[in-house]
């Protein structure tokens, strides 16, 4: 274990490298516990770096055999290896070979960063700081080079070798069963972009022809014998590549792009060049095993790892503050995608849940950061909602700004400029500056500032002037390191609806033609003229900016906007405000009129009966109430999440009464016929029947069990089913348990459906859950070394079931301490996300916060915890001046 409390690495320090490796050559002989990598660097001094500076390679628990210099082996007294660090003091001032052997064990490596097995096949994890757990290197961003990797394995153990780039040879190697392969990659990568795989596995492919008229080879690996399950992924692929060359002009750039499924992974995905590694759940696919979010989210990682070729490999980051750069714009980019292939309201509303439900929260905590943090003691701990989801979100309001021309110009820019090296926030900026002349520094705070702004927003009618005037003002929150905050810029889109529904004609020269107007002061007014009647404001259209808002339309008025509003995103938002109002009334113990619950719930009821059948997609979005953390984060302080839990069933319960008969006119006339397709509109009319399942329930258990029972045994695929068994979690009794059972019997084998199983117990809202996610730890098919299982058992229980992780008497975080303490000697990433479901624990009434602080201090005080571990347990405790 490391046991340094971390080194404080900051932007402003940053330097070029004093060295620069320009070709690698890996030789890699791969064995279960004793893997030999003989590297061959081709360095140079670099000329940005000092002339005297020693040769300071980085190392991660590595174990030097042998060291040479132009074929030489050196001294001992020449140079110092540890496991961190290989010093050479007087290196060469002159382009040199440096050639060195290690010996590692990926068996043993439980922590899945570096060289590791999952289920026998070797595979490699280097972003951020894994290839130095591979052999010594100058592990940075900013060092670009060649690499040509030979790797060598048993024939037996591993018959399928792959590398980045291109295969240039193959063939028997020395040694009873032994083989090999050559890769070469031309284009010169970071070495967080590496990487290897060897191992058995079975190979789905096909041929596509680029625009400029390249063949690749494209080809998914899985598991031998589900080639089957892998067939969306490979048509995702296809899609992805057709869709940049239209969009953004980016064609791929080598013979083949491979994608290989592992079982054991930390992250999502990983885009090394040409060598894509997967979390095995989002390659496989079948109606039998995956839910339509399932096919979904394979489609949107499949894009984002292949986007990344060229935002994040053809030009990658300087340093990791830049992180944002590729991964921002990434996640940008596959939501274009996404919103392209599906429904584009329904997909910026799925985006906006996901952000405020994670950003948002994590922008309020004592885990705040700006999109470009200017330190960190660990960037494993930076891959972040912030860096991921704002970073997209800024990108997406460039666009709103500038407009969709511009914005296209300035990426040719960008791209052009800067393809090939490590470039900076300040270089992405530069090009839309460019192309635009709009200085862009006021803008450039986003990526500075921490916190979620709020826009608060007056509107007052002239009927004598027929004007309207809208009156904003913004602040931010402090938030760790940052006490005092400038104006934002932020793009408002807009328009105003009157009470009869019509779009109103009013003009104001301060809103752009495509309704847009740029808020970048403290404060600041419109003036709209031409106002026959008071309209109602239609404000932050598509969320355009992500921010909090504070506008005091009547339930009347957003009622208007949930039944005429032109944009569908602002639909949904009005229906989910007026519940969020009522929701957030009654979780505080406030008195709410009758008239208002019944007003909400017809207001529905009326929406179900006329607007819904032409969107079913949309409607299932507003016809499901805000989640359990939406109403805490709206609360924000002294939370007491029994009361909400209460508060929201409760609502449930009124709302689904209320639309008894158009719920069951849904689950009717939107029954399953014919093949299951994951297609957006085929899933959209199973989200719309399957929220309908959930509001009977709620009105009226006994039907709401007949019914689930029902579903759950005739289902003919995993949306259903798991649909009717997640209905089933909310009814305690008999026909839960017997439908648990049978979930389990049927999918025995089936590791990720199991997760879903594990997942669903974990959310159970009752006081006997915590029991039951330990009984299932010691299930056969849990185990704490996989990722998957830990997240979907545990990780669920700590992110996803509110109520009995804040448990009043601690035990929610007592259990969750004791797992992050045992985790963090297995797998320190893994750990460290773990422990950020502590990151709402400020915002609990009083005996929560002090067990919840307990629980932390617990932890902090244990000796030798991971950088990761000690790293985000030091933040949640820190107090800040915001508190
Ligand atoms: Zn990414």
């Amino acid at each position: 274990m490391r046991t340094d409390i971390a080194q404080i690495v900051r932007l402003e320090d940053y330097r070029p490298s004093d060295f620069l490796i320009d070709r690698v050559a890996l030789d890699v002989r791969l064995h279960p516990t004793a893997t030999r990598v003989t590297a061959t660097l081709t360095l140079r001094p670099n000329p940005l770096g000092r002339a005297d500076a020693p040769l300071v390679l980085d190392g991660d628990e590595l174990n030097l055999k042998a060291l040479a210099l132009d074929g030489r082996a050196l001294p001992a007294g020449a140079f110092e290896a540890s496991p961190q660090a290989l010093t050479i003091a007087q290196p060469p001032r002159r382009p040199f070979n440096l050639t060195i052997e290690t010996e590692i064990d990926p068996t043993s490596n439980t922590k899945l960063m570096g060289l590791y097995r999952s289920s026998g096949n070797y595979c490699t994890q280097c972003e951020a700081e894994g290839f130095r757990r591979i052999t010594y290197f100058l592990d940075r961003p900013d060092v670009m080079a060649v690499y040509t990797t030979r790797i060598e394995a048993d024939r037996d153990e591993a018959p399928v070798l792959i590398g980045n780039g291109n295969r240039v040879e193959g063939g028997a190697a020395e040694g009873t069963n032994r083989h090999y392969a050559v890769w070469h990659d031309p284009h010169p990568k970071p070495s967080y972009l590496f990487a290897l795989v060897g191992g058995r596995l079975g190979r789905v492919g096909r041929s596509f022809t680029t625009m400029g008229e390249r063949e690749v080879d494209v080809a998914v690996y899985v598991e031998p014998g589900k080639e089957d399950r892998a067939g969306y992924a490979l048509d995702a692929i296809e899609r992805s590549m057709r869709w940049d060359e239209r969009v953004f002009g980016r064609e791929y750039d080598l013979d083949v792009f491979n994608i290989v499924a592992v079982s054991d992974f930390n992250m999502g995905a990983m885009e090394n060049k040409g060598l894509n590694i997967f979390n095995d759940k989002y390659v496989l696919a079948s109606p039998e095993t995956a839910t339509d979010a399932d096919y979904a989210n394979i489609e949107a990682i499949i894009a984002h790892e292949y986007f990344h070729n060229w935002s994040g490999n053809r030009v990658t980051c300087r340093d990791w503050f830049q992180l944002c750069l590729k991964e921002g714009l990434t996640v940008f980019r596959d939501q274009e995608f996404s919103s392209d292939e599906r429904s584009r309201p329904v997909h910026r509303i799925a985006e906006v849940k996901a952000l405020r439900a994670r950003q948002f929260l994590e922008d309020s905590s004592p885990l705040a950061h700006p999109v470009r943090p200017t330190q960190y003691r660990e960037i494993n701990n930076f891959y972040t909602a912030t860096v991921y989801e704002k970073g997209a979100e800024i990108v997406r309001m460039l666009k709103t700004i500038i407009g969709p021309e511009d914005f296209r110009r300035g990426m040719d820019l960008y791209y052009e400029r800067c393809d090939g090296t490590a470039a900076t926030v300040e270089d992405f900026l530069a090009a839309f500056a460019d192309v635009t002349g709009r200085d862009l520094s006021h803008f450039s705070r986003w990526y500075a500032q921490a916190g979620t702004p709020r826009v608060t927003v007056a509107g007052t009618y002239d009927a004598a002037a027929q004007t309207y005037r809208l009156d904003f003002a913004q602040s931010t929150p402090p938030t760790p390191g940052q006490t005092e905050k400038e104006p934002m810029a932020i793009p408002v889109a807009l328009g105003l609806v009157a009470r009869d529904g019509r779009p109103m004609q009013a003009t104001c020269d301060r809103v752009s033609a495509n309704g847009v107007f740029l808020l970048d002061k403290a404060t600041d007014r419109l003036t709209f003229t031409g106002v026959s009647a008071p309209p109602v404001p239609s404000l932050f259209r598509e969320f355009s900016a992500p921010v909090k808002t504070t506008l005091d339309l009547s339930n009347e008025e957003l009622l208007v906007l949930l039944r005429h509003d032109g944009d569908a995103f602002n639909r949904w938002q009005a229906a989910q405000s007026v519940a969020l109002r009522l929701l957030v009334a009654r979780s505080k113990g406030a008195s709410v009129a009758d008239a208002d619950v019944a007003g909400t719930a017809s207001a529905l009821r009326a929406f179900m009966e006329t607007d819904a059948p032409a969107d079913p997609a949309f409607a299932a979005l507003v016809v499901t109430l805000p989640s359990e953390t939406d109403i805490a984060q709206e609360i924000g302080s002294d939370v007491d999440p029994d009361a909400i839990h209460r508060a929201r069933r409760e609502l449930r319960r009124r709302i689904g009464q209320a639309c008894i008969e158009p719920l069951r006119r849904f689950r009717e006339s939107l029954a399953e016929s014919g093949a299951y397709s994951p297609d957006a509109a085929s899933a959209g009319r199973r989200s719309l029947r399957n929220a309908a399942l959930d509001l009977l329930a709620a009105a009226d258990a006994a039907l709401g069990e007949r019914l689930a029972r029902e579903q759950f045994e005739s289902a003919v695929n995993m949306t259903d089913r798991l649909a009717a068994l997640s209905v089933l979690m909310t009814l305690p009794g008999e026909a839960r348990e017997t439908a648990l059972d049978r979930f389990e019997t049927r999918y025995r084998n089936e590791p990720l459906v199991l997760d879903k199983w594990f997942m669903l117990q974990a959310t159970i809202a009752e006081d006997a859950t915590l029991e039951r996610v330990m009984r299932l730890m010691e299930h056969r098919a849990f185990s704490m070394s996989n990722p998957n299982r830990v997240r979907s058992l545990v990780g669920s229980f700590a992110m996803l079931n509110q109520r009995q992780f804040n448990a009043p008497d601690g035990s929610g975080y007592d259990f969750l301490a004791d797992i992050v303490l045992r985790t963090d000697e297995l797998n320190p990433q893994l750990a460290a996300r773990l422990l950020t479901s502590f990151s709402s624990w400020r915002m609990m009434e009083k005996t929560r916060q002090s067990h919840a602080k307990n629980a932390l201090l617990r932890i902090a005080g244990k000796p030798n915890l991971s950088r990761d571990v000690g790293d985000i347990v030091a933040r949640s405790l820190e107090e800040h001046e915001s508190r």
